[in-house]
């Protein structure tokens, strides 16, 4: 049998290898910090952003945003129903309410309606996800909220690469984090990056990430209890090397793509990421999202593809369906509200899309897909959605 096909890896040349080693053998002392602050800088940089903080992770930068801007117990944030939980979470750590919106059908992202339609006199900030790659419509939700003193938190972990009318990712909303997990398009391993405009909102940030001590203070003098939330020099390096590469890395995503695209034109009953006019997909993950009148489910379809040697990932479960939100109130007003979050959850995967995928590799899961489809299923089950199944129309 064929080699097994992974959904994610890294692209990792002898160039990242390099500044890697080099960081290991000098990234000390005095250069303790040197590779980060080349890091960040390339970044604010790449996203016309005043600062940007790298951190452990995309996590702690959504939870040191929203702890830097005061939000806490009582107040709400709106975050998408179809996203990864290191978008809600954070609210939960601030003690506030997530509060889970409903998702377009074509993006997959937050729209203006959808947020509209969960606003509350408490609600403080909205943590707006660029899924997938995708972009949802910032000009709508900057309209929705400007005058409403409700923040805009940019997750940007998945959309490195990907712009919006001319403008990057990473530069949207008051803030704006990566993640550079090993299964995203730029990585350190592990690592994030927050980004921001705002001189007091700097301040606070960085207080807040070293044990609530001044920037500069050598006497550790704690003003506050703060949080420890730091990049090592060895993860600031592999990430500038990856960064130096990020055209390459992000065209690479994209030929990827259109490989998929191609080798899928004219099969009925699949709908792919959307391709757009005025957003440039970053197409962090492929993705398909089958016709239900094909019988086949994400939980039947990734088992059959696992057997073919390739493996796929299930598209979010809706986050109010899980165990850690079930029986929350919020959770269950958005259980009966999100009807395109949870018509579309059961029918999507997310397709090998590793950067060191070539041509062949994407042919042979495209067709290993198409087979299965065009067969029943193992065991087909009785569809007993009430709300019946999401008409899928974006045919590629
Ligand atoms: C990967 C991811 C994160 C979390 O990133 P970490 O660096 O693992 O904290 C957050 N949001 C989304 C949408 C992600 O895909």
């Amino acid at each position: 049998m064929s080699e097994r096909i992974p959904v994610a890896r890294p692209w990792i040349t002898e160039h990242e290898v390099h500044r890697a080693a080099e960081a290991a053998a000098t990234a000390w002392h005095d250069r303790a910090y040197y590779y980060q602050a080349a890091f960040e800088r390339a970044f604010s940089d790449h996203c016309g952003r005043r600062y940007a903080v790298a951190l452990p992770s995309c996590t702690s930068g959504l939870h040191l945003a929203l702890a830097a801007l005061g939000i806490g117990p009582g107040d709400e944030v709106v975050v998408p129903d179809i996203t990864w939980i290191a978008s809600s979470a954070p609210v939960s750590y601030v003690g506030a309410t997530p509060v889970f919106a409903d998702v377009d059908p074509a993006s997959w992202c937050l729209t203006p309606e959808s947020v509209d339609a969960v606003l509350s006199p408490r609600t403080r900030a909205i943590v707006v996800v660029d899924l997938y790659g995708d972009m949802p419509d910032w000009d709508g939700l900057h309209a929705l909220t400007k005058d409403r003193g409700i923040a805009l938190i940019e997750d940007a972990a998945e959309a490195v690469g990907a712009s919006y009318r001319g403008r990057r990712a990473g530069s949207f909303g008051i803030a704006s984090a990566f993640s550079f997990h090993g299964s995203k398009t730029l990585t350190t391993g592990e690592g994030g990056m927050l980004l921001y405009d705002d001189e007091g909102l700097n301040d606070r940030c960085l207080r807040l990430r070293d044990h609530g001590r001044a920037p500069g203070d050598t006497m550790f003098c704690n003003e506050e209890v703060g949080f420890k939330y730091r990049m090592s020099g060895l993860q600031a390096a592999l990430g500038l090397a990856q960064f130096e590469r990020l055209p390459e890395l992000v065209k690479r995503k994209q030929d990827i793509f259109g490989w998929y695209r191609d080798a899928f034109a004219g099969t009925a009953g699949i709908c792919l990421n959307r391709t757009v006019a005025d957003i440039v997909n970053g197409y962090w993950m492929v993705t398909v999202i089958l016709d239900p009148r094909l019988g086949w489910t994400k939980e039947q379809l990734i088992p059959a593809m696992k057997a073919e040697g390739i493996d796929t990932r299930p598209i979010f479960y809706p986050l109010s369906s899980l165990r850690a939100y079930a029986e929350t109130p919020a959770a269950r007003a958005a259980a009966t509200r999100n009807a395109v979050a949870y018509r579309l959850s059961p029918y999507g995967i997310n397709l090998p899309s590793g950067p060191d995928l070539d041509r062949a590799s994407v042919l042979r899961v495209a067709e290993a897909l198409t087979d299965l489809i065009n067969k029943l299923p193992p065991e087909r089950k009785q569809n007993n959605d009430a709300r019946g199944p999401w008409p899928v129309t974006g045919v590629v």
